[in-house]
């Protein structure tokens, strides 16, 4: 018998439509997939030789600190002064992880016993919900609404609820809607974390994915932020390191020890080459950075102006690799979904899988190369012709 707590793990939303691509491929179908948000492109040279370099050398063979080497934390703190103007004290102030997922879902067992609220962003990253859960915990959901810029409207929490919350989760640039915040959103967030003595936690993926000169703002920086909670970092999007599994924590002390404390329990962090490789990476992240959203800019241009002369009235957004849009009248999440992949041989996420309020929508993940973004296109605009809502 399993455990109740994998009953609490909600239904696996996208396994019609794996079932659906799997039989797409078993009967030879070319499908061009906008599904996962993996880039495709390859982790940069340097980071590579650093790493063979580094296996080659036996210290680096035996276990790891599982708060990671005062090297690479000393690394991410020198990110944090020259990207942010953020200080931080690589001892106390910076643990590594083994993915930002890994931090994000242990978090909650930190700070969460049973029936404890956390509140959550509806659409997001599932594991934010998912780590509440498992760790006994309930969820209270922030609707994301297009109108709110997709921010949660923290004055709408009930007082009640923001009593009893232990963490925020927010993520911006945001996965799935690509939205930006700035300072003053974090402000507001701060200012609502003293209030009601909540710990944030900033999922901070996206931070080096933007476009047009923007340049996405570390929580860490709106004043008294490093009084309230934490920011989530990851090598895994800027430096195309998504099979590499290695992030950080940043920011409150005592909610990185208490993080580190429950890590020394669990598990021996990251092999030691892998870090060094990451530190070549946060080294030179300006000129890595600026060469790979260069080539998402003009794949994000080709979907948006694609889709928008198909009917679609979309804003370009200014951070991440997703394309957020609305599903055409007459269809919902699901059902566009799946006449995307039948009729277009098209893979492209619904938004419900995101969460509730995700309905209606549809996430596109430009981590394609642009022959087969024209193609997709191609094959949309063929079978959709002009769109309505
Ligand atoms: C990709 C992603 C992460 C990064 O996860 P890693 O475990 O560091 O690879 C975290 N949060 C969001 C929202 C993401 O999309």
């Amino acid at each position: 018998m399993e455990a109740t707590r994998m009953k609490k793990l909600p239904p696996y939303l996208f396994a019609r439509i794996e079932k659906k691509i799997e039989e797409a491929k078993e009967k030879g179908v070319d499908i061009v997939s906008f599904g996962i948000g993996d880039p495709d492109l390859p982790t940069p040279d340097p980071i590579i030789a650093e790493l063979c370099k580094e296996a080659r050398n036996p210290a680096n063979h035996q276990y790891p600190s599982s708060v990671g080497m005062l090297d690479f934390r000393r690394e991410v703190a020198a990110y944090y002064q020259r990207r942010f103007n953020v200080e931080l004290d690589p001892r106390s102030e910076v643990v590594s992880l083994i993915g930002s997922k890994e931090g994000i879902a242990h978090i909650n067992f930190c700070y969460v016993d049973p029936g404890d609220i956390n509140l959550v962003p509806d659409p997001g990253y599932p594991v934010y919900g998912i780590g509440t859960l498992l760790a006994g915990g309930e969820v209270y959901v922030l609707p994301l609404l297009e109108k709110n810029g997709f921010l949660p409207d923290l004055a709408a929490v009930p007082e009640e609820v923001a009593q009893k919350a232990k963490l925020l989760f927010i993520n911006y640039p945001n996965n799935p809607t690509g939205a930006v915040a700035g300072k003053e959103f974090f402000e507001q967030v701060v200012d609502f974390a003293k209030r009601y003595n909540i710990i944030v936690c900033h999922d901070s993926a996206y931070t080096e994915i933007a476009y047009d000169e923007y340049r996405p703002m570390s929580f860490l920086e709106v004043p008294g932020a490093q009084e309230v909670g934490i920011e989530f970092g990851s090598l895994s999007k800027p430096f195309n390191m998504t099979g590499w599994r290695i992030g950080w924590a940043v920011g409150r002390a005592d909610v990185v020890e208490c993080l580190g404390r429950l890590k020394s329990n669990l598990d021996s962090g990251q092999f030691q080459a892998i870090q060094y490789a990451g530190m070549v990476g946060l080294r030179h992240s300006g000129q890595l950075v600026k060469d790979l959203c260069a080539i998402y800019t003009r794949r994000r241009d080709m979907v948006v102006d694609g889709l928008n002369r198909m009917g679609w009235n979309l804003k370009k957004p200014q951070g991440t690799f997703y394309i957020w849009a609305p599903v055409p009248k007459g269809f919902d999440s699901a059902s566009f979904t799946e006449y995307v992949l039948e009729k277009c041989g098209v893979i492209i996420t619904p938004g419900n899988g995101y969460g509730q309020y995700g309905e209606g929508y549809f996430r596109l993940s430009i981590t394609i190369p642009e022959e087969r973004i024209m193609e997709g296109l191609r094959r949309l605009e063929e079978n959709l012709g002009k769109v309505e809502f």
